[in-house]
């Protein structure tokens, strides 16, 4: 049971301003905010003084339930990563199991992977893997379910996964009718494919032709591509992690154009360069992601992109491949780049992230960081009630001190992966008390929540892209 927690002193911090408060939460919601409310018996006081005053934020692209030639990821079980990270929701990705519905897929995972076990809140992606008639057919009951958002992959050739332009068309047009928000992974499949089997050929197999074999063409052609499907199905449409300059130009050229056609960036993409994939003794291979890293005339684009909101949010694309094990399915004879899992892992370190190289760095403001990490992403998945601070939203809030300095590495890292692909970086700034629902989960940037407290949030239909 939660009672009621006063929050005093601090400086709030949402999207759009910036103001001294303090805020009551009664249950589970922030009921009252004012200049100064004076306590009363039986509250918990949280003193804020030197803080700032935060939504919890939300992260809409992280992978838990990746399964990758056999080789399954980090879970549910890893959720408190986010909590000390700032993070109080994620939105993680159900691919559809063969067989099954798009419905049934991901309440069956919920309850073998996640009931009982989250540490965060959280809400799901479908991605369809298996568009026959009725499947189709099915999207709009995912709306109907809480589930409004569905991504499809044009990258991976050959992979169970991997979604023809029949299938991402014939969803947008049925998702367009049910409010549904399609996204896509841009990436031209086949031109992947050709560009790899040439570099192996030629011996080019290190981690480092990982980023030779995807350049950035391969994700504008994709993007743009995607950009034409919604413009026939009259379709609001949603492209994930946007890694380079081009394919950012041409969202904005379709949203200025006045198309539904909206982005994101992730926090990896803003500060890992193309170059860390050349790291020597296979230390590359931890840096392998899809899209793949860029260079920094690229990070620069990025980094104006996310303050002027031609994308409009940063999520981490957290996947939690091991390196001794899971990586090194690309290492030895007869093995490349190709054969190694995309993902890396950056769920307790997107704010970090996007705090001390964004915000510190005099690249975004505060209320940008807010918006990019934490408003937009709930605002985008129709989840109500999440990722701002006002009365009647949840009572997810964190403590924000900016003071604190530090260096992130894997010896303090919740992932529960072998690596950080942060590693060694300096960190300003730490979420020092964090609260879902009104109840403390972190703690002097220490996790104290419990198995279990992170609950289902159903998103609404008609998220933001249909504005
Ligand atoms: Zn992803």
């Amino acid at each position: 049971m939660t009672g009621t927690t006063l929050i005093k002193n601090g400086t709030i911090l949402t999207a759009e301003e910036e103001y001294r408060g303090d805020i009551l939460i009664r249950g589970e919601k922030i009921s009252v905010i004012a200049d100064e409310i004076i306590p009363e018996k039986g509250w918990e006081v949280l003193d804020a003084s030197g803080m700032y005053v935060m939504p919890g934020g939300v992260d809409q692209h992280v992978h838990f339930s990746f399964n990758y030639k056999g080789s399954k990821v980090r879970g549910f079980e890893t959720s408190h990563a986010a909590a000390v990270g700032g993070t109080t929701t994620l939105i993680e990705f159900v691919n559809q199991e063969q067989g099954k519905g798009l419905v049934e897929s991901i309440q069956d995972y919920i309850k073998s992977d996640v009931d009982g076990i989250a540490m965060v809140d959280y809400a799901f992606h479908s991605v369809m893997t298996d568009p026959r008639d009725e499947v189709i057919e099915e999207i709009p009951k995912l709306a109907e379910a809480g589930f409004p958002t569905m991504k499809l992959f044009m990258a991976y050739k050959g992979m169970f996964f991997h979604a023809d332009d029949d299938t991402i068309l014939k969803a947008l047009k049925k998702g367009r009718a049910a409010g549904m928000t399609i996204m896509v992974h841009a990436e031209n499949a086949e031109m992947i494919d050709v560009l790899s089997k040439e570099l192996i050929r030629e011996g080019k197999t290190e981690p480092y032709y990982h980023a030779v074999s995807r350049p950035p063409v391969v994700e504008a052609e994709a993007t743009r591509r995607a950009i034409y499907l919604a413009e026939l199905a009259d379709a609001p449409l949603y492209v994930v992690h946007v890694s380079c300059k081009e394919a950012m130009e041409i969202i904005r050229e379709a949203y200025s154009k006045g198309q539904q056609v909206y982005g994101e960036t992730c926090s990896h993409y803003l500060v890992l360069d193309r170059e860390d994939l050349a790291k020597p003794n296979f230390e590359g291979a931890k840096y392998v992601c899809s899209p793949a890293l860029r260079t920094q005339e690229h990070r620069d684009a990025l980094w104006e992109a996310i303050d002027k909101k031609w994308l409009n949010a940063v999520s981490s694309d957290h996947c939690g491949f091991d390196w001794k094990e899971q990586k090194h399915m690309g290492f030895g004879d007869g093995k490349s780049f190709a054969d190694i899992p995309n993902g890396a892992p950056s769920l307790q370190n997107r704010m970090n992230i996007l705090w001390t190289y964004g915000v510190c760095e005099g690249k975004i403001s505060r209320q940008r960081f807010v918006d990019l990490a934490c408003t937009m992403p709930a605002r985008i998945n129709g989840l109500e009630g999440k990722g701002h601070i006002g009365v009647g939203y949840d009572g997810d809030v964190v403590l924000f001190d900016p003071s604190y300095e530090g260096v992130i590495s894997v010896k303090n890292n919740l992932e529960d992966v072998d690596f950080c692909p942060f590693e060694g970086f300096v960190q300003k700034g730490r979420a020092d008390t964090v609260l879902l629902r009104g109840q403390v989960i972190v703690k002097n940037g220490q996790y104290v929540g419990q198995k279990g407290q992170g609950k289902l949030i159903h998103g609404k239909p008609y998220g933001d892209s249909y504005k």
